[in-house]
């Protein structure tokens, strides 16, 4: 059986900016451009891995899926993000027979993903945009998921942008499906983010390269990166998490912070993520 993957790019979405000056200097402030990616047998099965966040993306991402003439055994969810998995009754709703699982111990914090508080701040982004009935996926036993008559691996790597993260391995295509793991030419999520979540997200890095990928699909892709290179990109996620704690180690206030991660970092995709870093960790409230 020989395996293939495709990969479904979403651009980034206006959302409401939260943060003050940021639509006077900016522009627009966006949702970071998301990927969703179709692992495939060539005996048909397959494995779709993430599935986005609007309910019209992910009736698009499912048409697409048919469109490879693909049925999905299972889909896999990378950490609990609901911006990775709220689409997953459109997909289910073209799938049903597909499986939607993820990490036992993520799930939890998925359920509060969807819960009514949570739902309300995410319809608060996206208003009419998003289903009326989350789902939540199961506990997948063991760490492989059958993609017809291959697998491919979960590693689970603790906190990164958040806890239970996990990446999808296939050392057949020497391929990693990152999650929110490693970012390709994105401005990094470090809202709410503390020494001990930054080192432990540089662990994690450190799990991804151990793995020895040629090609990394990061959940969060600039719509004009050059590639998707797995060395390249663990690299300068790598540097982004050290620039990020240097610059914030030096600032006072999150003007300070954003002009210099802007200065070093100016042409990443979806700025309006390190400005909602910037006012989380050194605004003061007012
Ligand atoms: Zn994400």
């Amino acid at each position: 059986m020989s395996l293939d993957f495709d990969v479904f790019v979403v651009d980034p979405k206006p959302i409401p900016s939260a943060v003050p000056g940021f639509e006077d200097e900016v522009g627009q402030a966006t949702w970071p451009p998301s990927t969703s990616t179709l692992i495939s047998d060539d005996g048909g099965g397959a494995l779709l891995v993430d599935c986005l966040i609007t309910a019209p993306e992910s009736r698009n991402l499912a048409a697409w899926v048919k469109a490879l003439g693909r049925e999905p055994g299972y889909v896999y969810i990378t950490h609990p993000h609901a911006d990775h998995f709220l689409g997953l009754p459109e997909i289910l709703a073209a799938f049903p027979a597909a499986r939607p699982v993820a990490l036992a111990e993520s799930i939890p914090a998925m359920e509060e993903q969807i819960s009514p508080g949570f739902m309300q701040v995410w319809n608060g982004f996206f208003p009419g945009q998003l289903t009326a009935r989350p789902v939540a996926p199961a506990p997948l036993a063991g760490t492989t998921i059958p993609v017809g008559g291959s697998v491919a691996t979960v590693t689970p790597v603790g906190t990164t942008d958040t806890g239970h993260s996990s990446v999808v391995h296939v050392p057949g295509l020497r391929l990693v499906v990152s999650g929110d793991v490693v970012y390709n030419r994105t401005h990094m999520w470090l809202q709410g983010s503390t020494p001990d979540s930054r080192a432990s997200w540089m662990r994690a890095l450190d799990a991804v390269a151990v793995l020895d990928a040629r090609t990394i699909i990061a959940g969060h892709r600039n719509p004009v990166t050059a590639d998707d290179d797995a060395r390249r990109q663990i690299g300068e996620c790598r540097r982004y998490i050290a620039d990020f704690e240097d610059a914030l180690d030096r600032s006072s206030a999150p003007a300070e912070l954003i002009d210099r991660m802007t200065e070093t970092y100016p042409d990443l995709a979806n700025p309006y993520t390190l400005w909602v870093a910037a006012y989380d960790l050194l605004g003061t409230g007012s």
